[in-house]
């Protein structure tokens, strides 16, 4: 099977159900309004001669538009190329060369950035070309640009046109081609958060993205009845795969909230759509959890979501069962390379292990936990997690040597994460082997020092960080973030570690900080955090 194939038989099966609820678009579909979008854009992508194959990018927050991209290249057999829509200038030209993408959709200004202004920048040549006949210097790949919304731009075509452009021509290649696409062609693009550097462009199959979708679905018992708030960015796999294809593959209702994360709008959207479910990465459930307004809203509707992408605290997951009502709430843990999930909890998993491991290897994919040697670890010691079965990417886009370095000849994906595993199969993730501090010979996992620093009742959010020192190597540096109206010393911070923790695990430096580094998808970039802090220090 396809994505195409699969949607269709959503959309016949649950013709008349809610599929899509856009809230800052006001946009409501049902799975069948959805599924003739979905082919009238289908259509007209062919009918603008792009051929199955093609690299089509999408540039822009969270939007109804988005969602039809995705399912109409998947049914066209375009490769939908994900572009992060904080891309600026060098990004953009970086990501869609790197894929030649033929043809490119983005939003008119949105927020503080100005998409139409950058490209018209850094491609002159499009104001004044045909779309289709684009040849730009610095985008020598790109033929057409294609904006959201009505209004019309020189050069660049109006995605509400594009449907027009399907005849039935186009109509019955497209019922051709669901025959003929394949469950292992290439169908996605995605780039990962470039949390610890740049960003690498993981190249996914229908096969990948599909079942892992169904299983995510699964482990959270979706079904029809589900209504489920995604805050988290379309343009990452959390939004496309965590997000739509489990609701598309259970019949369950996709309800955004914004086109960028913002706690109120969350909170809102949960009460007034009766969401049953949430998605979110901590970062995000923290915001929420301490918005002002928190206590006035109703959460008796939520049952079940995923929290994911970054180490989940245990605190955080507390409150968001006893607080948000989530008491099915599950964690999984993967990465943009492995579709996106490789372990997750079950609904079915006890609460206290649901909210401190990230659960359990998903069905039809091995797991092993190797240390430097690539030997198996004893259960419960730490190694690097690897990973093998129907979710490892083909590869890198166009980069063989990024690939041979990421996926072993046994075809073992090896993800950089530090984990250990119980007896009963669950796993944990200790951090990333490029975090991990080497302090005067002992190894140290910020993570253990984060989920220490949480208890403190001051803290609201903590980032702990190595930084180059003299005379043990590397020492202990946190990044503290206070709750709304507190004031911390230093000296207090260690006071509450002494006794608690090794004292090697003390932070030699704290910094009280408003925001962190972060990647669009949420992520805190430890990279920038040590860059600052070097920089600070000296
Ligand atoms: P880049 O590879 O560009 O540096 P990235 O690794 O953050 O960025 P993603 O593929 O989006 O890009 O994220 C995958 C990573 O996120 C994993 O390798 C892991 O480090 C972290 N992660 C995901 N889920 C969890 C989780 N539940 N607990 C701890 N860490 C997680
Ligand atoms: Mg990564």
């Amino acid at each position: 099977e396809t994505i195409g194939t699969f949607f269709d038989a959503a959309v016949a099966r649950w013709h008349d159900r809610d599929a899509l609820i856009v809230r800052h678009q006001d946009i409501r579909w049902t799975y069948g309004e959805l599924g003739r979008r979905v082919d009238a854009l289908a259509a007209g992508l062919l009918g603008l001669g792009l051929e199955p194959g093609d690299r089509i990018g999408i540039w822009s927050q969270n939007n109804a538009e988005w969602v039809l991209t995705q399912f109409a290249t998947a049914k066209a057999g375009l490769i939908l190329v994900n572009v992060n829509p904080a891309y600026r200038r060098a990004e953009i030209e970086y990501a869609l060369n790197k894929v030649a993408c033929k043809a490119l959709i983005t939003s008119p200004a949105l927020k503080s950035s100005d998409y139409i202004a950058i490209l018209n920048d850094l491609a002159p040549e499009i104001a004044t070309s045909q779309p289709g006949q684009l040849n730009a210097k610095a985008l020598p790949h790109l033929r057409t640009v294609i904006r959201l919304g009505k209004d019309k731009t020189p050069g660049m075509l109006s995605f509400d046109d594009i449907p027009a452009r399907g005849g039935n021509a186009e109509r019955s290649r497209l019922a051709e081609l669901a025959d003929r696409l394949q469950f292992d062609d290439p169908i996605n693009i995605q780039f990962t958060s470039g949390t610890t550097g740049f960003p690498k462009g993981a190249t996914l199959s229908h096969h990948n993205i599909l079942n892992n979708g169904y299983f995510i679905g699964e482990a959270m018992r979706l079904t029809p009845e589900d209504r489920l708030c995604i805050p988290v960015p379309l343009y990452h796999c959390f939004g496309m795969v965590l997000g739509n294809l489990a609701c598309v593959t259970h019949g369950a209702a996709m309800i955004y909230p914004a086109e960028a994360f913002d706690a109120l709008s969350v909170l809102q959207t949960v009460q007034a759509e009766r969401c049953t479910a949430l998605h979110g990465v901590p970062t995000m459930f923290i915001a929420a959890l301490d918005h002002p307004d928190f206590a006035k809203f109703d959460f008796s509707t939520l049952r079940t979501g995923i929290m994911a992408g970054s180490p989940c605290p245990i605190e955080v997951m507390k409150r968001v069962v006893a607080q948000m009502n989530m008491q099915q709430v599950t964690i999984a843990y993967g990465m943009t390379e492995t579709s996106p999930v490789s372990t997750q909890s079950s609904t079915d998993d006890p609460l206290e292990r649901r909210v401190s491991t990230v659960g359990r290897v998903q069905p039809h994919i091995e797991i092993k936990i190797v240390d430097t040697e690539g030997r198996i670890v004893p259960r419960g010691a730490t190694g690097e997690f690897c990973t093998r079965g129907y979710s490892v990417m083909t590869g890198y886009w166009n980069d063989e040597e990024k690939t041979r370095e990421a996926i072993d000849p046994g075809r073992w994906m090896h993800t950089g994460d530090l984990a250990t595993m119980d007896d009963d199969g669950y796993v944990n993730i200790v951090g990333r082997l490029k975090d991990m501090v080497i302090r005067g010979g002992e190894n140290v996992y910020p993570r253990e020092i984060e989920e220490f620093l949480y208890r403190h009742p001051k803290v609201q959010d903590v980032q702990v960080i190595g930084v180059p020192d003299p005379r043990f190597g590397e020492e202990i540096c946190a990044w503290i973030k206070l709750r709304e109206g507190e004031a911390a010393t230093d000296e207090e911070i260690r006071d509450f570690c002494r006794g608690q923790i090794a004292h090697y695990k003390i932070p030699r430096y704290v910094r009280f900080v408003d925001e962190f580094p972060m990647t669009i998808t949420g992520k805190v970039q430890k990279f920038v955090m040590r860059e600052q802090t070097i920089k600070a220090l000296d």
